[in-house]
């Protein structure tokens, strides 16, 4: 049913040793499910029952990570796999070697092992739980998986709002499965979803900034938005836009459009590029009144809106300062007289800026010809150049800087 073709050598290898050592080995998860739904798998997990230290003995490249959550990472040189043991799911509080709770009950360690039967049933979707082994070319399905991605629907394993409860990303799963596979999601998940989404505000920043690259960087991100926004949850990834403004959700679907069309094409993407964007309305609320931009209050704000935004999601910061570069850029972009353009040109994050400013005016049906301009003064060499900035002179730009030409996004 599996096309091994299809599966790395290297994950069939390392499945092949283990059950070689007399372990039980299988491929798990994201690649068994998309391999038999059609679509490139990625990344390739393993399951077994050997423990992450006799894992560790076997392969030489190998170490063991996590606390919470101790895994085998398995590797080569240009593929990293991961080996988890099965695990029972069960919380026995009565083993307090295995698992550890915070005073809050919250789990910090999770590592009791089981059997395969017991590790299906902590995963969290039927189509996520099928066991492949590419020796045998038999597949383990305890909860009817196959039956389920024949059907394309998203069904939970176990009562979802029990299971939502334990984790709350598991909403944010749903969706970006259902979405990634084109299947349908369960009506007790949906049920789920509006009852236990809001417990996605005790996740840490952390896991959230982990999701908010998984669902708005796969090159499905406006699909991903538009289905959060159908749940309300995109409250949870983003602070919060300024509302009655169809420009902010606009630029946000445009930026989101932009970097599905580079994960398309296979060029580079980055959360800070994205961040920039969806926190840009956000910033031009806090600064602008009757249509105008203030600058003071613009500089000022920046740090604001960066730090709300980490209360929901981190930020790392290298990121938070390539944002405040793109934003920065925006207003310099409107200077185009003297060696002003030269210099900015010249900014390490023109381009990403550029970029930017090409999406705002998609976003604002904006006709004002400043993207234009820069399409141009890029084009050109030196000579030219400076003929296009005394034109700008001569046009007398004044009105337009003045104001920042936000005309439209401010409406
Ligand atoms: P993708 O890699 O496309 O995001 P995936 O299914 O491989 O999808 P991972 O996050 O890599 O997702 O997790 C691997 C497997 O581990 C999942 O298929 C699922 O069986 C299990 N799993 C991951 N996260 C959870 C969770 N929060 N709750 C229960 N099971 C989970
Ligand atoms: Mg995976």
């Amino acid at each position: 049913m599996i096309d091994n073709k299809k599966i790395s050598k290297f994950a069939i290898s390392v499945v092949d040793d283990l059950q070689k050592n007399n372990f039980q080995a299988y491929l798990v998860g994201g690649c068994v499910r998309d391999a038999l739904s059609g679509i490139e798998p990625k990344d390739f997990d393993i399951a077994t029952n050997a423990t992450p230290e006799q894992v560790r003995k076997i392969f030489k490249a190998s170490r063991i990570i996590g606390k919470r959550f101790r895994l085998v990472h398995v590797f080569n040189r240009s593929e990293l796999l991961e080996v988890a043991t099965f695990r029972s799911g069960d919380n026995d509080k009565n083993d307090p070697d295995n698992l550890i709770t915070d005073s809050s009950g919250k789990i910090i360690r999770d590592n009791i092992w089981g059997t395969l039967e017991q590790d299906c049933k902590r995963r969290d979707f039927t189509v996520n739980a099928l066991y492949y082994c590419p020796i045998s070319k038999k597949i383990e399905d305890y909860n009817n998986g196959l039956k389920h991605i024949h059907k394309k629907i998203i069904v939970s394993i176990g009562d979802p709002q029990r299971r939502f409860e334990e984790d709350p990303v598991r909403s944010l799963r749903a969706i970006r499965f259902s979405n990634k596979l084109n299947f349908k999601i369960d009506n007790p998940i949906k049920d789920a979803i509006y009852d236990k989404g809001h417990l996605l505000s005790n996740i840490s920043n952390a896991r959230m900034f982990d999701e908010f690259c998984k669902i708005f960087l796969n090159g499905m991100g406006e699909k991903n938005f538009i289905k959060l926004c159908s749940f309300n949850l995109n409250k949870y990834l983003i602070i919060s836009r300024p509302e009655k403004n169809d420009f902010s959700n606009d630029v946000i679907l445009q930026a989101l459009k932009n970097t599905d069309d580079r994960v398309k094409n296979q060029q580079s993407i980055t959360p800070g590029f994205l961040m920039a964007a969806l926190l840009w309305p956000t910033l031009l609320e806090k600064c602008s009144r009757d249509g105008e931009i203030n600058i003071r209050k613009f500089f000022r704000s920046m740090d604001g809106v960066l730090r709300n935004q980490q209360k929901l999601t981190a930020v790392p910061r290298k990121f938070s300062s390539y944002i405040k570069d793109i934003w920065i850029l925006q207003l310099k972009l409107h200077s185009r007289i003297g060696s002003q353009p030269y210099k900015t040109l010249r900014h390490p994050r023109f381009r990403a800026a550029y970029d930017f400013l090409l999406v705002r005016e998609r976003a604002a049906n904006d006709k004002n010809g400043l993207g234009k301009w820069w399409t141009d003064f890029q084009k050109n060499d030196d000579s030219l150049r400076g003929s296009i900035i005394a034109q700008m002179k001569e046009k007398n730009d004044e009105e337009s800087s003045k104001k920042f030409g936000f005309y439209n996004e401010l409406r």
